[in-house]
C-alpha cells in the first residue's frame, strides 16, 4: 500500500523542518506502507525552495513541485492530488495546526472498509479572534441553507482520501476552485474526526479578514445559485410594491387635488432602487466573472521546478 502526503507551502520556511520531523516520526509508525510526501511550494519569496531541496537530496521520499508564482492553495492542493499516486492519499497544512500524528489513527478507521475518507474538524476555535468566528460560523449557516454540498463548520482541509475519490477530485476540473465544497459535493463516505484547535507552531497565517470574505464568497457562488434568483424575487416584490404605491398616489390625487411636493420622498426611492439595481448586477456579474474564468481555460497551476521524473507540471 501506498501513501502520499500532500503538504502546500507558502513561504513555510519556519515551519518545514518541524513538519519534515513530524512526518518522519509519523512514518517509523507506518512501516506497512510506501509513503511518499508531496511539498508544493506555491510561489514562496522565502528559502522554502532551497529547505525543500535539502530534505529531498538526503531523503527521497521527499518529492517538491514549485509554481512559477503564488497560484493558492487550492491550486497548491490540485497539484498534489494529480501528482499522488499512492492508494492512500492526505492533505495537510504544513504549520503543525494538521496533526500528522492522527494519521495512525485515520488509517485504522479507513481500514475498517466502512469509510472511503476521514476528515477532520476542530471542536474549537481557541485563538482566533471571536469576530472572526462569529462570521465562519454565519458563513456556515448560510452555505449550508442554500447549497446542496453538505460543508461542515470548522471542517478543515486536513483529510485522509481512497484512491478512487482522489481521482473524482481530479476529474472536478473547475477553474475556481473551493475544497470545502468540492469534498463535499462528490459525497463518498466520510468519517468526521474532531480535534482541538492547534495553532500554529511557526510563521504566520497567509489569511487576513478581507481575504476570507473573498474565499467565503467564492465559496457561495461556487455551490449556489440562490443569490442569482435574489435579484428575480427582490424584482417581484419591488414591482408589487410600486403597484400598492401607484394606487395610493392616483387615489390621493383624486380626493385632495395636487399639491406639487414629494420630493424627499422621490429622492429616497430612487437612491432606493438605485442601490437594488446595483446590487442585484453584482450578484450577476460574480457569477458571470466566474463563468468568464472558466471559459478561457486557463491551467491552474505552472510547476516550474521539480524532482519527480514524471510530473504534471500544468493541469
Ligand atoms: N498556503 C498556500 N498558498 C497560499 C496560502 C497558504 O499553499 O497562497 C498554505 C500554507 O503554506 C499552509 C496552508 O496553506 O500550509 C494553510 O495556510 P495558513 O496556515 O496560513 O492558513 P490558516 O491555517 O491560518 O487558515
Ligand atoms: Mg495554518
Amino acid at each position: 500500500m501506498k501513501l502520499s502526503l500532500i503538504i502546500p507551502c507558502f513561504n513555510e520556511e519556519v515551519a518545514l523542518p518541524f513538519i519534515y520531523e513530524e512526518l518522519v516520526k509519523v512514518s517509523a509508525q507506518l512501516a506497512e506502507y510506501e509513503i511518499e510526501y508531496l511539498f508544493i511550494n506555491d510561489g514562496s519569496t522565502d528559502r522554502t525552495l532551497t529547505v525543500l531541496k535539502e530534505l529531498a537530496s538526503s531523503d527521497d521520499r521527499v518529492k517538491y513541485y514549485s509554481f512559477s508564482r503564488n497560484f493558492g492553495k487550492e491550486a497548491a492542493m490540485y497539484a498534489g492530488f494529480c501528482n499522488a499516486d499512492g492508494d492512500y492519499v492526505a492533505v495537510m497544512d504544513a504549520d503543525l495546526q494538521d496533526p500528522p500524528s492522527l494519521l495512525p489513527q485515520m488509517l485504522e478507521i479507513i481500514n475498517t472498509g466502512e469509510y472511503d475518507s476521514v476528515a477532520t474538524r476542530r471542536v474549537n476555535r481557541e485563538g482566533e479572534p471571536p469576530i472572526r468566528s462569529f462570521f465562519a460560523r454565519q458563513f456556515y449557516k448560510i452555505i449550508n441553507k442554500i447549497s446542496d454540498a453538505d460543508i461542515v463548520d470548522g471542517a478543515r482541509d486536513f483529510r485522509l482520501m481512497k484512491r478512487e475519490m482522489v481521482d473524482a477530485i481530479v476529474e472536478l476540473n473547475e477553474y475556481n476552485r473551493f475544497s470545502k465544497g468540492i469534498f463535499g459535493w462528490i459525497g463518498f463516505r466520510t468519517y468526521w474526526l474532531s480535534y482541538q484547535n492547534v495553532e500554529r507552531i511557526a510563521g504566520e497565517t497567509k489569511w487576513n479578514f478581507w481575504k476570507l470574505f473573498k474565499y467565503a464568497i467564492d465559496g457561495i457562488v461556487n455551490f449556489s445559485q440562490v443569490p442569482l434568483s435574489l435579484a428575480s424575487y427582490g424584482g417581484v416584490l419591488l414591482t408589487f410594491v410600486s403597484f400598492i404605491a401607484i394606487i395610493f398616489v392616483i387615489v390621493r390625487r383624486l380626493i385632495w387635488g395636487d399639491p406639487v411636493n414629494g420630493w424627499a420622498s422621490l429622492v429616497c426611492i430612487i437612491t432606493f432602487i438605485g442601490g437594488i439595481q446595483l446590487f442585484c448586477m453584482g450578484i450577476m456579474g460574480q457569477y458571470l466573472s466566474k463563468t468568464y474564468l472558466e471559459t478561457k481555460k486557463r491551467p491552474h497551476y505552472i510547476v516550474a521546478e521539480t524532482n519527480d521524473e514524471e510530473p504534471i507540471k500544468i493541469k
